[in-house]
């Protein structure tokens, strides 16, 4: 007997139909003798709805309060496949997040999993239960409601595979696993048999949306493979594991991240300290900052840019302006009318070339770029917007074709 534990995502518990579906999946899972636990979503949109109430009403409103109620959504979720479980003639226990043992930080709508106290989840396993948990959420150490960000449940159900130990955690949604590019968006794009850790990681990070990257990052730490398949068709689906097969691709994926915006501050001081102290200023308010790019200094002065979220970046500007205006900047720019386009795969280390063929790619479609950064296993450019999918599209069959 197995351990399995089952994911899945918003679009597959959409209606009572795809409930349905998704109480056959898992009953039949328990059926082949498998302890099960099973980890939702809110159906379609309703995180999305919820938000716009929220917005509705108070945009301002505290983070204490979004969460309090975003976790409704998947509340309604975890009812529904119960009462679907027990239809089918299977005993079927809800728990919320907090109820399943969640203990988070205190960070609301972005909060952190310190540690999931597995008991009652046991208890419900004992009793022969295929147990329903609430993804995305979870209780501070003051008693409140918390959620872990967008995407954040399957994180939820990696954390259980983790502290029980599971021998499966399958992620299962709306496409048939990870590819080469979002195949909603590239018609040739191609499913990947398996992705390592750190190549998962950093798609996640730079886009791909079809896993969380906290989720990533928590399965490489506890060593759990994940399996990522779609919950409407049999189809095999995408390994996620430490080592993969060496196959002969030079990359694994190109993403796509259009929640961007780029700052530039032009004609600073070329003195020693201004980077330190115009960092300063974001790191101070917890503003992550991505792409850096500063020019060669000219007649005294230099211009340093840079990119963050696009959901800070007003922040970022307001925190910024008069301060380095007074330190001698002429301006401060904003733009979040841009996108960044990366490709990932740990062939790059062993290759050279595998940036210049990206922009060759680019050059081809005529798309000018912004920024460029580096890493081991990526490059990312910073591009218009408009001309993001026309982008990715260039660079995918520019590699895959
Ligand atoms: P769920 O609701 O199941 O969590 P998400 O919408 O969060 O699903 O993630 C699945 C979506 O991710 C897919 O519908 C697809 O459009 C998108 N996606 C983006 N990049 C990729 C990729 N490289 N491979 C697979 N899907 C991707
Ligand atoms: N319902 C949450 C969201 O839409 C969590 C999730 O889907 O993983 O972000
Ligand atoms: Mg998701």
């Amino acid at each position: 007997m197995s351990l399995i534990v089952q994911k899945f995502g918003g679009t597959s518990v959409r209606d009572a139909e795809r409930v349905m579906n998704v109480a056959r999946i898992v009953t039949d899972t328990f059926a082949q003798g498998n302890d099960v636990v099973v980890v939702v979503s809110a159906q379609g949109d309703t995180t999305d709805d919820l938000i716009a109430k929220a917005e509705e009403i108070n945009p301002k409103a505290s983070r204490r309060e979004k969460d309090m109620l975003l976790a409704a959504g998947e509340q309604i979720s975890i009812a529904l496949l119960a009462m679907a479980i027990e239809k089918l003639g299977y005993h079927a226990t809800s728990l919320l997040g907090w109820q399943a043992g969640f203990e988070t930080s205190s960070a609301h709508t972005s909060a952190r999993i310190r540690r999931v106290n597995v008991e009652r989840i046991r208890e419900a396993l004992d009793k022969k239960n295929i147990v329903v948990v609430a993804g995305f959420q979870g209780i501070s150490r003051r008693g409140d409601i918390t959620t872990l960000g967008r995407g954040g449940s399957d994180t939820s159900a990696v954390a259980i595979a983790a502290a029980m130990h599971a021998d499966l955690c399958q992620i299962y949604t709306d496409v048939e696993g990870v590819y080469t590019a979002d195949p909603r968006k590239v018609e040739n794009a191609k499913k990947l048999k398996e992705i390592s850790y750190d190549e998962m990681l950093e798609l996640a990070t730079l886009g791909a949306q079809v896993l969380n990257n906290r989720s990533v990052e928590m399965a490489k730490k506890y060593s759990i493979e994940l399996e990522v398949l779609s919950s409407l068709a049999k189809a095999s689906g995408t390994i996620v594991k430490e080592k993969t097969k060496m196959e002969k691709m030079l990359i694994s994926g190109v993403a796509k991240d259009t929640d961007v915006a780029r700052i530039s501050v032009i004609g600073v001081p070329n003195i020693p300290g201004i980077a330190f102290k115009m960092f300063s200023k974001l790191s101070a308010k917890d503003i992550n900052v991505d792409i850096i790019l500063q020019s060669i200094g000219h007649d005294g002065k230099k211009d340093i840019s840079f990119t963050v979220a696009k959901s800070r970046g007003k922040e970022a500007v307001a925190a910024l302006e008069d301060y380095m205006v007074s330190h001698g900047a002429k301006e401060v720019l904003y733009d979040d009318e841009v996108a960044k386009i990366s490709i990932v795969g740990a062939g790059m280390e062993s290759h050279a070339g595998v940036a210049t063929k990206m922009f060759e790619a680019l050059y081809d479609a005529q798309i000018n770029i912004q920024m460029i950064s580096t890493s081991e296993i990526k490059v990312s450019v910073l591009i218009d917007i408009n001309d993001a999918d026309k982008a990715v599209k260039a660079i995918h069959s520019k590699f895959f074709d």
